[in-house]
């Protein structure tokens, strides 16, 4: 049998590929995820960060859905370059600012974010209590968190999923196990012991979110 290995891509070449499907059969997730959160945040107004933020289109559609402060924080420098051009496309380079660190040391004080948002990236991160931690830490009282993944509602999903099928059948496998009842359970495990903060993962039509409020 002849196994293809499949070529290794650049960092800019990833940071490039999740660009053009955030563009493209993303596009409509964003704008509904925004106005989902906002909604159950109850506020539109004071400090959101975007943790794992890629080429920034979720914290775009935060900004432009409400009048909060957006930080943007990934630590792919090539995915940084990316989300500066597109958010001074959206005209937000006075709203949005782009913090290039790991999501396990958020460069911000304690008590200074009222709404901690992330999309897509928790999948990548290799200690989930720590970042859920620092996500807890940075929260003002009041505050919010929705981190995890998802496309929106039930007609984006299913309309996502299977136009990612079609141009990757190995996209299937990677969805299934972000999705699946283990990697939502490794979710309510990361919770466990973190202080000053109610913790829960949210399943609905938008997606799965680790939601945690603080009092
Ligand atoms: N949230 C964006 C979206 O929905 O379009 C991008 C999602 S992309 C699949 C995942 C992003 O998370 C990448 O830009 C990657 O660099 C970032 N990321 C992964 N692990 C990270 C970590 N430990 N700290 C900061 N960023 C991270």
């Amino acid at each position: 049998m002849i196994f293809v290995k499949k070529k290794q891509r650049s960092e800019k070449e990833r940071a490039e590929g999740m660009d053009r499907i955030a563009r493209t059969i993303f596009a409509p997730i964003y704008p509904v995820l925004a106005a989902y959160f906002l909604d159950r945040f109850g506020r539109r107004d004071g400090v959101c960060i975007d943790l794992g933020s890629g080429p920034g289109h979720l914290a775009i559609a935060v900004a432009e859905a409400s009048e909060m402060q957006v930080y943007a924080l990934d630590h792919s420098e090539e995915a940084q370059a990316i989300a500066r051009k597109n958010i001074a496309e959206a005209g937000l380079a006075e709203r949005i600012v782009l913090l290039s660190h790991d999501v396990g040391t958020i460069p911000l004080p304690d008590g200074s974010v009222d709404l901690v948002v992330s999309r897509g990236s928790i999948y990548f991160w290799d200690d989930l209590h720590t970042a859920f931690s620092e996500a807890a830490r940075i929260l003002r009282p009041g505050g919010m968190t929705f981190i995890g993944g998802g496309f929106g509602n039930a007609e984006l999903w299913d309309r996502i999923v299977a136009a990612m099928i079609a141009r990757d059948p190995d996209w299937e496998k990677r969805y299934e196990k972000n999705m699946s009842p283990e990697t939502i359970e490794r979710f309510r495990q990361a919770l466990v012991g973190i202080d000053g903060v109610e913790g829960e993962v949210v399943r609905d039509e938008s997606g799965v979110w680790v939601v945690m409020r603080k009092a």
